[in-house]
């Protein structure tokens, strides 16, 4: 796990919970979610901002394996993020969720509310081992789309039931409905697909 001191409260920190917060004129901080927060609270007069940090919760999928969630929290002015994230070798990886809420809000009912999200997605598996690999194992395909590393040119890099898939990968899946027609539509990371 890749780890980083926070210039706030000199915690050790994992990267995942850094933020690179400031400006250009006057520097960067890198400061801890809670550091981060407590400072945007403070400027925008959030006195009440609950700035605490979630534990990690272990939740089974639709396989019955069980996943370790992490959680991320961050206060954007009007508005508080919350991520909750697998990880891979330190980095954020799998199924990864977003919700949005008010800064006003019991972090705890949004915490629910992720929770919630989280075991509604996790309910339906997409993929399946056939005959000739991984499958699309209904008529409905649902997942994230990411940057591919491993890849030269810009490709994107997919997470469907919480396993990368490169577009190559998907493309093969595909030609199990060759003939056929398909519909691609496109959410926001917080909205439910
Ligand atoms: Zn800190």
């Amino acid at each position: 796990m890749y780890i980083t001191q926070c210039e706030g409260c000199g915690k050790s920190t994992p990267d995942y919970d850094i933020t690179h917060f400031g400006s250009i004129e006057s520097g960067y901080r890198k400061l801890c979610s809670l550091c981060f927060n407590a400072d945007v609270a403070q400027r925008w007069g959030h006195e009440d901002f609950e700035n605490i940090r979630l534990e990690s919760i272990a939740i089974t999928d639709g396989a019955g394996q069980i996943r370790q969630f992490h959680f991320r929290t961050h206060l954007l002015g009007l508005m508080v993020s919350l991520d909750a994230f697998e990880l891979q070798e330190g980095e954020p990886a799998g199924y990864q969720f977003q919700l949005i809420g008010n800064p006003q809000d019991d972090l705890f009912v949004l915490l629910g509310r992720m929770i919630e999200k989280i075991r509604r997605a996790l309910a339906t598996i997409h993929l399946e081992v056939g005959a000739h690999g991984l499958q699309i194992k209904d008529l409905l395909v649902r997942g994230n789309i990411d940057f591919d590393p491993d890849c030269d040119e810009r490709m994107p890099l997919l997470t469907i039931d919480g396993q990368q898939i490169s577009w190559e990968e998907f493309g093969h899946m595909l030609m199990t409905f060759e003939g056929w027609q398909f519909r691609l539509e496109m959410f926001d990371r917080s909205d439910e697909p």
